[in-house]
């Protein structure tokens, strides 16, 4: 029997990754690209089509490519496999993504929210494998969120749950991007590390900066990271109220200054959280860095197969 391997994909705003992957993890092969930038949807796809084509060439000859799974900076509409809400790659608003790569590629593809798939790989490969019920945030450019319940990725009923990068932590806060106020993406992400460094008058460039000046002991820079892990900690102790789970999974950028925030994030789950929930909860970094998005999605060729063969059918 040829083994099975499914092409992922990482489609981001800045780069687009692709790899072949087994139904044990293993990557076959890899490709990756800039985005076409300020392109059209057609660009898009004829490079994901190219690279594609760079990763087939690459896998053992007693293996069968059986799908695309896709990981997007989106809100996908599973029935219809559309693409809305990318302010990242606005070029695919409204685009019938699943279509168009099945019919290009002549396999099935599957979206994925990015977010989600992070956190589907992280359940498969990395930090919370054999957990049943985690939460992964990304504290990154921006902060996402993905819920894996009982070993699934939950997907609400439009596919736009786990916006926990939207929950508001300060009702009058930082008015934010999705139209609300105080949203925990406007303390914790590396984009608001360096507005609360500015606003403390602090003159860098980056989150980065912000961390190596808190290590040489700067005083405001230390008190930015409490500040965001304050806001963090305010959120994830409504979630672990809400959800029980047990595990909670931090990754992205900005989790790599683990030690400078998390010690206030424990101390609001603590003050927080009700305690059996708060004691269960264990709080943890990601172990997959960029390769989270890119495994959860082929993770989810693989239990969705039958699924996802039928739409091609379709198709
Ligand atoms: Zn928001």
């Amino acid at each position: 029997m040829k083994k099975k391997i499914a092409l992922a994909l990482d489609l981001g705003g800045t780069n687009i990754r692709l790899a072949a992957i087994g139904e044990d993890g293993n990557v076959y092969s890899r490709s990756r690209s800039a985005t076409p930038t300020g392109s059209s949807s057609i660009e898009i796809v004829d490079q994901i089509v190219k690279l594609a084509d760079e990763c087939r060439r690459e896998v053992p000859e007693d293996s069968e490519i059986f799908a695309i799974a896709a990981a997007v900076p989106a809100t996908i509409n599973e029935e219809a496999g559309i693409l809305t809400k990318l302010p990242n790659l606005p070029a695919l608003e409204g685009v019938q993504l699943r279509d168009i790569l099945t019919q290009r590629l002549h396999i099935p593809a599957i979206l994925e929210n990015d977010a989600n798939a992070a956190a589907y790989g992280e359940n498969w490969l990395g930090a919370s494998r054999g957990v049943d019920d985690s939460i992964c945030i990304t504290l990154g450019t921006g902060v996402g969120g993905g819920l894996i319940i009982n070993g699934q990725p939950f997907r609400g009923k439009d596919g736009t749950a786990g916006e926990l990068g939207h929950v508001c932590v300060e009702p009058q806060g930082v008015p934010c991007g999705c139209g609300g106020r105080g949203c925990i993406e406007q303390y914790a992400s590396a984009t608001a590390i360096v507005r609360m460094a500015r606003e403390a008058g602090m003159d860098v460039n980056s989150s980065l900066d912000v961390y190596m000046a808190a290590s040489e002991g700067n005083v405001n820079a230390d008190r930015v990271f409490r500040k965001m892990g304050s806001y963090l900690g305010i959120g994830i102790a409504s979630l672990i109220n809400v959800l029980n789970p047990e595990m909670v999974v931090l990754g992205g950028g900005v989790s790599a200054a683990w030690d400078r925030f998390i010690g206030t994030v424990a101390d609001e789950i603590a003050i927080r959280s009700f305690r059996e929930p708060a004691t269960r909860a264990k709080i943890v970094r990601a172990e997959l860095g960029d390769d989270a998005g890119i495994l959860g999605a082929a993770r989810s060729a693989f239990a969705n197969e039958k699924k996802v063969a039928h739409h091609a059918e379709v198709v």
